[in-house]
């Protein structure tokens, strides 16, 4: 090149630098256009700072960035009417600096662990488009006015300056994209990346393609940008409506089911960071409830789900965070350890608690409306995070069995009429029937916890707080629905009842109950069941118990205010038994479902009662 006035070798100074970088991270590679994007979206900021300080006196064509894919050139062009560089400006950024920021990249996470996902690689910029080109030119002419240069960059790491030709201030990055990268020449693969990544750049950026037929030019006449440079997040909430958060939460996660609420978080200096967070609606309860929380620095897309920043029992919330303080070109372990990232998430659960808490106070209706959706996210943050918990305990909501909804505190309020501090709750409202209407009947309010998680929440909420107990309603609950009066034992008829259930362990006590249909209550102690529910799912969940196994704690209580277990201490022996075995089946049939065996002798005791009449 006659005009060449500089040439130089990277390679000289670097020997392994390029290879390293071409095999960088292979799944990631799509990143190197985010670079080149983002520069040119730097370089346009930069220009426009100046303008607004009156160093520069503005332009007339608006600013842009054009991407430009040549199948037939194999080339993928981004350009943009930034800040632009001179000579001198482009060895000192580009072969100097930059090389310098690629190095230590390369140098520090070269030994790390591929696995371990480094996020960001900022810091890696220019250079990660040698990742998928044989050849990079640039063309940059600085808004000062100086001549454009022209550099030229092979994968030798070989590169030569020269003049070059362009009119306008800004930069041209040409990649020339090797064969084994060919897919960087397809036009959605561009387009998902471009998608992926700069859907909210804060500069216009246009697409096109060369290989395009004549029709789709001429729809691109009047082409539009592929992104949105004013996201939501960065409006005041005061000024956003419900539709602009319902939209934006459709263009982003393109779920058509409408959102249940949102957060927007706008936070100050020191934390200075903006988002908004989703709470999605899940259908039923085995759907994923995987989120997605996007964090971008300042507008650039940078990675899903990041559980350094957001607690990972808040990753089933969906939305956005624009973290510019993030130094992000740092692996994991470092942001394990980062005080600032801590403070970034406590904030987070903050807010994400205090949206709970207004909810419940302020619009309580609503809260109650999406309470069944929320609860189970809300039960597992509280027993992940006992800060959490402390934050939102006051809004935690039960459903009652008569659908309505009351907060622990209204619970115990009304409870004190009838018994104290415990709160009696359902898992089954239906196999529960028999115990649902004796409670009623007394006007004993009954919870419903009928989620899989709930067991071990109740668990947790009585390990925070030991002065309240919950309570099954099959359990220990005779002493609530026993009227005062005083009741003598009967041991024949409690050795009878031993003796039809089969089980010496069996506990038979006896009292006059408020409800005299029911001739006899079969309850399991609140802790016995439990345990024997940990169990199961310690088996299910494939840990040898070594046949571990826990005799049930049953109790019978025998009603002896009904008129039926009167009579039955006047029978003759054979019919007594058969009544007792009777009822008893009627107990265990009335608290649980019975196994097959159970159930066949219970038809055969039947259709022996019905030839008796
Ligand atoms: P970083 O962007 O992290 O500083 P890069 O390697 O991506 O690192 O770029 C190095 C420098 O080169 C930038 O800081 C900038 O000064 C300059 N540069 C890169 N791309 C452009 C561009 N499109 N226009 C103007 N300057 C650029």
């Amino acid at each position: 090149m006659e005009n060449t006035f500089k040439k130089g070798g990277i390679s000289v100074q670097t020997e392994h630098i390029f290879p390293v970088i071409k095999k960088w991270l292979y799944s990631e590679k799509d990143i190197f256009l985010r670079e080149i994007v983002s520069n040119a979206s730097d370089a346009i900021t930069k220009l426009k700072r100046l303008a607004s300080l009156g160093q520069y006196e503005g332009d007339e064509s608006p600013y842009r960035i054009d991407v430009t894919l040549d199948k037939v050139a194999k080339t993928l062009t981004v350009a943009d009417n930034g800040i632009g560089m001179t000579a001198e400006e482009l060895d000192r950024y580009i072969c100097q600096i930059a090389l310098s920021g690629a190095l230590e990249f390369v140098e520090k996470y070269e030994g790390e662990n591929k696995s371990n996902g480094i996020i960001g690689h900022f810091g890696l910029g220019f250079y990660s488009s040698f990742m998928v080109s044989d050849t990079v030119e640039l063309i940059t002419k600085s808004y000062t006015g100086t001549n454009a240069v022209h550099w030229t960059c092979g994968a030798d790491g070989e590169y030569e300056t020269a003049l070059g030709e362009r009119e306008e201030h800004g930069t041209t990055v040409i990649m020339h994209i090797s064969d084994e990268e060919a897919a960087y020449l397809e036009k959605y693969k561009i387009q998902e990346i471009l998608e992926k990544y700069c859907t909210f750049i804060p500069v216009e950026i246009y697409f096109h393609c060369e290989e395009d037929t004549e029709e789709q030019k001429e729809k691109e006449k009047e082409p539009s940008p592929i992104n949105d440079t004013t996201p939501l997040w960065l409006k005041n909430p005061s000024d956003c409506t419900p539709e602009e958060y319902k939209d934006f939460y459709r263009k982003v996660f393109h779920d058509f089911k409408e959102p249940l609420f949102w957060i927007h978080i706008n936070a100050d200096y020191p934390l200075n960071f903006r988002g908004i967070l989703y709470f999605p609606k899940i259908t039923n309860e085995y759907e994923s409830i995987e989120g997605q929380v996007k964090l971008y620095y300042n507008q650039v897309f940078v990675a899903d789900n990041i559980k350094e920043v957001i607690p990972e029992y808040l990753l089933m919330l969906k939305g956005a965070l624009d973290c510019p303080e993030l130094p992000l070109n740092v692996s994991r372990s470092y942001l394990q350890n980062n005080t600032y990232v801590a403070k970034v998430s406590a904030h987070i659960v903050k807010k994400v608690a205090d949206k709970l808490n207004s909810l419940c106070n302020l619009s309580r209706e609503e809260y109650e409306k999406v309470w069944n959706d929320i609860r189970t996210f809300v039960e597992y943050a509280c027993m992940r995070d006992r800060k959490f918990y402390d934050r939102v305990k006051d809004s935690l909501l039960m459903e009652l069995t008569d659908g309505s909804f009351v907060t622990t505190a209204d619970y115990l309020e009304k409870a004190k009429e009838t018994h104290e501090s415990t709160v009696y709750y359902t898992t089954d409202k239906a196999a529960q029937a028999q115990y649902v209407s004796m409670f009623e009947a007394q006007e004993i309010q009954i919870a419903v916890f009928d989620k899989q998680l709930d067991t071990q929440f109740l668990s947790m909420l009585e390990s925070y707080d030991d002065k309240i107990k919950y309570v099954r309603i099959d359990a220990d609950v005779a002493g609530a629905l026993k009227s005062d009066e005083a009741v003598a034992e009967d041991t024949a008829i409690a050795e009878l009842f031993k003796n039809v259930a089969e089980n010496d362990q069996l506990k038979v006590t006896f009292s006059a109950l408020k409800d005299t249909t029911v001739p006899l209550l079969l309850t399991i102690s609140e802790e016995s069941r439990r345990m024997e529910e940990m169990m199961k799912m310690y088996a299910m969940s494939g840990m040898n118990l070594g046949g571990m196994s826990f005799p049930r704690d049953e109790t019978l209580t025998v009603n002896t205010a009904c008129p039926l277990i009167a009579k039955l201490g006047e029978m003759e022996e054979d019919k007594q038994r058969k009544t007792a075995a009777y009822l008893y089946r009627l107990a265990q049939l009335s608290q649980r479902k019975l196994s097959a065996e159970e159930l066949q002798s219970f038809l055969g005791e039947s259709y022996s009662i019905l030839e008796l009449l």
